[in-house]
């Protein structure tokens, strides 16, 4: 399928600020050509872009994305009692039906928002992999694991078999990444720990896990191994070299863990909007991490603890709560914030679909051409402090467009809200 964009603004480099006004042409899934004569005979879909901002599409760090079936069931509580009393006995209910619908809702909010794709760490990953492929995202596959959970489906049993099924699956389909993920060093026994680093190593897949997220969390670990949970984890052996990690949270680190996460090159899962709305109190040492080479990724956690999956909104939060805890509006700044959604993941987990000429061709639309978006002053600054996914105009992942001028193309709109209006009351009820 053969794409051209004309006389869009293309953000070439968020750090510099460097934007260009360009045509784009994709032709066979690639992006063959950017310049302003760039043309192509006969193309599927012209874009006329006068009032267009083009950028490689975020990509969700972290993410339960059939949690969108819980949206606004539950809110202003303290996190064990919010699981505890309303999200698990609901989430408990969540068999391969229900995960398929949940990450439908879900994949149709990204899309709409223009999202290309997320790391994702739920259970019953396979199912949700089978939705992501069917739609034209891109994901990475986190196979949960949590041996007290889902114990009448076959517990760690049932949970290994999902990540071989993610395994399969990935093999199968370039837009599909698998990965294994441990709950967290607290709830998850360390031999079992030890075995999923050791599986990540010897399948060369990403591990993911969250750490430190509460302070409860880190006094736990305190008293019980006399260390929090990052340094825990690398004394165990969890961190191997040459390993790719998405370390989600990450709220109550001290400098040593910092440090910790710098050397290993890790990814932190960056879910601000969530831990604020659950009351966590800490922030996560964002700038800190960014200067000693750590990689930060935007996400948004699960949609009942967020409650969007838009991460436009997320990337305002995400600069004001450093800003506003920290006393000072330059320590992370717009530019710095839109590399961390649009460009730190894929550069770290996908090179390939950079927004390059030769590469898969990955792209989100922005229509500047409304009154929160006017006048333009500094492009990336309205992104970041006045754009929401409503504002996305079309959305390209590998080649494929997704969305063309708001209409979704690869799913059915209607059917899916129509789905989700009338059943998910049975779900709640039963
Ligand atoms: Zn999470």
């Amino acid at each position: 399928m053969d794409i051209l964009l004309k006389n869009v603004h293309l953000i070439a480099e968020p750090d510099n600020n460097t934007i260009i006004q360009t045509n784009i042409v994709i032709e066979d899934k690639i992006i063959s050509e950017i310049s302003p004569t760039a043309q192509i005979s006969a193309p599927e879909y012209v874009i006329e872009g006068k009032a267009h901002v083009v950028l490689p599409p975020p990509i969700n760090s972290h993410t339960h994305l059939p949690m969108t079936l819980l949206r606004g069931y539950s809110d202003n509580k303290e996190l064990m009692s919010w699981l505890q009393e309303d999200i698990w006995p609901q989430e408990g209910k969540f068999d391969r039906k229900w995960m398929t619908l949940g990450t439908k809702l879900a994949c149709l909010e990204m899309i709409k928002s223009g999202t290309g794709g997320a790391a994702d760490f739920y259970f019953h990953e396979s199912v949700i992999g089978e939705v992501i492929k069917k739609v034209g995202m891109r994901g990475w596959l986190g196979a949960g694991i949590l041996p007290s959970a889902f114990v009448d489906q076959g517990g760690l049993e049932f949970q290994m078999q999902e990540f071989h099924k993610t395994l399969k699956l990935s093999n199968e389909s370039s837009l599909l990444n698998t990965a294994i993920a441990p709950h967290s060093q607290i709830t998850v026994p360390e031999d079992i720990l030890i075995q999923t680093a050791d599986l990540a190593e010897q399948y060369k897949v990403p591990i993911m896990i969250h750490a430190s997220e509460t302070r409860s969390e880190v006094m736990n670990s305190e008293d019980k191994y006399q260390v929090p949970p990052v340094e825990r984890l690398e004394q165990i052996g969890f961190f191997k070299e040459n390993a790719k990690q998405i370390i989600a949270h990450c709220t109550w680190i001290t400098q040593r863990e910092v440090e910790i996460l710098g050397k290993y090159n890790a990814t932190i899962g960056w879910c601000p909007v969530s831990s604020q709305k659950l009351a966590y109190g800490g922030v996560t040492p964002i700038p800190e991490l960014r200067s000693i080479g750590a990689n930060v990724a935007l996400g948004t956690d699960g949609t009942a603890s967020n409650n969007t999956l838009d991460l436009w909104r997320e990337m305002r939060e995400a600069v004001n709560v450093i800003s506003a805890s920290r006393w000072d509006p330059a320590l992370y700044s717009a530019e710095n914030v839109l590399e961390d959604t649009c460009w730190t993941f894929r550069r770290n987990f996908h090179p390939e679909s950079l927004l390059k000429v030769g590469n898969c061709a990955d792209l989100v639309i922005l229509n500047f051409n409304s009154p929160h978006l006017q006048p333009i002053h500094n492009t990336i600054s309205n992104i970041v402090y006045a754009a929401n996914g409503s504002d996305v105009h079309s959305l390209i992942v590998n080649g494929t467009p997704l969305m063309i001028d708001r209409e979704v193309l690869t799913m059915d709109e209607d059917k899916t809200l129509d789905e989700i209006k009338s059943k998910v009351p049975e779900l709640i009820q039963s």
